[in-house]
């Protein structure tokens, strides 16, 4: 069993960030700018948009913080959009998902203009996606591609099966691991929670991609020996071992699984650092306007 290294792979890919930000600012280039708009005081939230603006500063971006609080209208939050969208120092922003229940999320991702969506959200991005043209390519399957390549794990005519269909996971990762390119041509099989017998799916399966927010999900029983298995799940548990009273859960029963696996992604440390690095992977691309010139 190899364990994949999502953190290691991150590091690598932050300092060839930063190498090329350097660059950039020799030729007289301004910092690269992300902006993170955060709503309310959820915990996950909290911590994944401080991860980002740490990351932003380790590669020497400039990162911008707004916060608003739970119960902002929508409108006010549209307004903060328009703003990031009109200001010229800005490359790139995100939305922190999920917002709070009265504000229609597709709405204010829909009002980000896709040239400055770095999260792949908009459906301009997601189009372009799925038509193989330049876009902003969602962040956590974006890094789940990377690390698939970097550790060299051929998906070319393999059986692949991703369990979770959302916007932002699931059904990207089965695009982008079904197109015709290089970290590309899989058979891929799409599942969910209408999904009959899912068992007879991933024990065919040359990789699993776990994507579905239940803890320890995929057993060992349902895993055939040799397999991939990448475990995008992150839950809060709570525990009494760590400081801050709760711990991140994978969808992945790894100490079950791990020996029948050829590769596989701890929780924490595989696909999180990955996410993080897309991101930033997309906002040098727009602060160099590749996509959108
Ligand atoms: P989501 O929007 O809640 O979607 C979950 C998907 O899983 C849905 O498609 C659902 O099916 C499916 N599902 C639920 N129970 C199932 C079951 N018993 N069998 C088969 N399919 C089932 O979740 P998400 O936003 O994609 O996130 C999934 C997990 O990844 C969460 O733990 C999240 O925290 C984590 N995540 C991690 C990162 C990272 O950077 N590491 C980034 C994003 C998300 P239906 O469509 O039929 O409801």
């Amino acid at each position: 069993m190899n364990l994949i290294d999502g953190k290691k792979i991150s590091l690598e890919i932050q300092e060839e960030i930063a190498k090329e930000v350097k660059d950039l600012l020799s030729k007289g280039h301004k910092k690269p700018h992300l902006a993170a708009v955060l709503v309310g005081n959820d915990g996950g939230s909290e911590t994944y948009v401080a991860s980002k603006i740490k990351a932003c500063e380790k590669v020497g971006f400039k990162s911008t913080l707004i916060r608003h609080p739970e119960y902002v209208t929508e409108e006010k939050l549209l307004q903060t959009v328009r703003q990031l969208n009109e200001d010229k120092d800005v490359d790139g922003f995100i939305v922190q998902l999920p917002l709070p229940r009265h504000i229609n999320e597709q709405k204010v991702l829909e009002s980000i203009l896709p040239s400055k969506d770095v999260d792949g959200f908009h459906p301009i991005n997601v189009g372009r996606m799925v038509l193989n043209l330049p876009c902003y390519v969602s962040a956590t399957p974006y890094g789940i591609v990377q690390l698939l390549g970097k550790y060299k794990i051929e998906t070319s005519g393999k059986r692949c099966v991703v369990i979770g269909r959302s916007h932002i996971v699931g059904s990207p990762m089965s695009i982008l691991l079904a197109k015709n390119t290089a970290l590309g041509n899989a058979t891929v099989t799409l599942c969910h929670s209408k999904t009959e017998d899912l068992k007879s799916h991933t024990t065919q399966a040359d990789i699993i991609i776990c994507a579905l927010g239940s803890p320890e999900f995929l057993k060992a029983d349902m895993v055939k020996e040799g397999a991939v298995v990448i475990d995008v799940g992150t839950t809060r548990v709570a525990s009494t071992e760590t400081k801050s009273g709760f711990k991140l859960k994978g969808d992945v029963k790894f100490d079950e699984v791990a020996p029948k696996c050829s590769y596989i992604t701890p929780v924490p440390g595989g696909v999180g650092p990955m996410t993080i690095a897309s991101l930033l992977k997309n906002t040098l691309l727009a602060a160099k306007k590749e996509i959108y010139p």
